[in-house]
C-alpha cells in the first residue's frame, strides 16, 4: 500500500558474508510475502497430481479393476502421476540445499569439461528422447573451477534437458564449453525450439514461472529447472545470460571464473541476468 514504507537493512551471515534485507514498520521481512507465495504454490503443484492419483485408485478398488485392459491403463496413469510428484519433490529438495547453502563457497577444484563429458554419457546411457541430436564439444585444455560438482551437473542437465525439451524434433541441440574473451570459463547450450518472447526472459529464473505450463508438464517440466540453475550459477559467482528468438531458438550461456581467478578475492556479489 501506499503508505508502507520499507527500510534497507544491512546484515551479516555466519561466515562474514552482506545480506540485504527490506524490512516494513514493523519489522516483517519482503521476503515472507515471496515464501507464502512460494509454499502455495509448490502445494498447489503437489495437489494436482495427487488427487489423480487418488481418483484412479477408487475407481481400481470399484469396477474398473476387474478389466485388465483398464486395470493396465490406469496404472500407467498413476505411474506417471507419481513420477511427476517425485520430481517436483526432487527439485525442491535440490532448491531448499542450494539455497541453505548459498554464502558458503564451493570448496572443490574440478574440472569442468571431464565433468560435462559424463553428464552427456549420462543422457545418452538414460536413452532421453532426443539425446541423440545432443552435440557437445569441450575446448581442450581449459582451467579448473572451483565448484560443486553435484550441483554444476544439475545445472548441465537442467539446461541441456530444457533445450532437449523445448527444441524442435529433429533439431540440433548444441552444447560447448570453452574460456571467453575476458577468461570466464562459457557453457553455450543452443536449441533450435520454438523460442521465448522477450517479455518472459527476465522472469524465466522465477519459481514456478513458465511460458506455457501445459506445455511444461506434457514434457515433464517441474518449473524449479532454471530457479535451480540461476541458485547455482550465483553460488559459484557465475552468471547467466538468456537470448532467444521466438520461432528460431534460445541460447543459454553460463559463465564461471577459473579456480585461480576466484582465488584471492573476497567475498562479491554474482551478477545474474
Ligand atoms: P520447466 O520445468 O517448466 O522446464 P524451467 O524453470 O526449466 O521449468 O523453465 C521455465 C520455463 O522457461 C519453461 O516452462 C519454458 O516455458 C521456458 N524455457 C526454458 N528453457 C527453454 C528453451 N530452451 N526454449 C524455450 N523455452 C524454454
Amino acid at each position: 500500500t501506499a503508505d508502507q514504507r520499507w527500510e534497507m537493512r544491512t546484515g551479516e551471515t555466519g561466515d562474514g558474508a552482506r545480506i540485504v534485507h527490506l524490512v516494513d514498520q514493523s519489522g516483517n521481512y519482503a521476503a515472507e510475502k515471496m515464501r507464502v507465495d512460494f509454499v502455495a504454490n509448490a502445494s498447489h503443484e503437489l495437489r494436482t497430481p495427487l488427487a489423480s492419483i487418488l481418483g484412479f485408485i477408487e475407481t481400481l478398488n470399484e469396477e474398473a479393476g476387474e478389466e485388465p485392459a483398464l486395470r493396465k491403463r490406469f496404472l500407467d496413469v498413476m505411474f506417471a502421476e507419481a513420477q511427476r510428484m517425485q520430481r517436483l519433490v526432487e527439485d525442491l529438495i535440490s532448491l531448499s540445499r542450494i539455497e541453505a547453502e548459498k554464502y558458503r563457497l564451493p570448496g572443490d577444484r574440478l574440472d569442468l569439461g571431464e565433468l560435462l563429458e559424463d553428464v552427456a554419457a549420462e543422457i545418452e546411457a538414460a536413452r532421453s528422447p532426443r539425446a541423440e541430436n545432443v552435440a557437445v564439444t569441450v575446448e581442450p585444455g581449459l582451467p579448473e573451477v572451483v565448484g560443486d560438482e553435484a550441483q554444476l551437473s544439475q545445472l548441465f542437465h537442467n539446461l541441456i534437458g530444457n533445450a532437449m525439451k523445448y527444441g524442435r524434433p529433429g533439431t540440433p541441440v548444441t552444447v560447448t564449453l570453452g574460456l571467453d574473451r575476458s577468461g570466464l570459463l562459457r557453457l553455450t547450450v543452443v536449441d533450435e525450439g520454438e523460442g521465448i518472447a522477450p517479455q518472459h526472459i527476465p522472469r524465466l529464473t522465477e519459481r514456478f514461472y513458465r511460458v506455457d505450463a501445459g506445455r511444461s508438464r506434457s514434457v515433464g517440466g517441474t518449473g524449479l529447472g532454471l530457479a535451480i540453475v540461476k541458485h547455482i550459477v550465483e553460488r559459484h559467482r557465475g552468471r547467466l545470460d538468456i537470448a532467444s528468438k521466438v520461432g528460431i531458438g534460445t541460447t543459454v550461456s553460463v559463465a564461471i571464473p577459473a579456480a585461480d581467478a576466484v582465488a584471492g578475492t573476497s567475498t562479491g556479489a554474482a551478477v545474474i541476468k
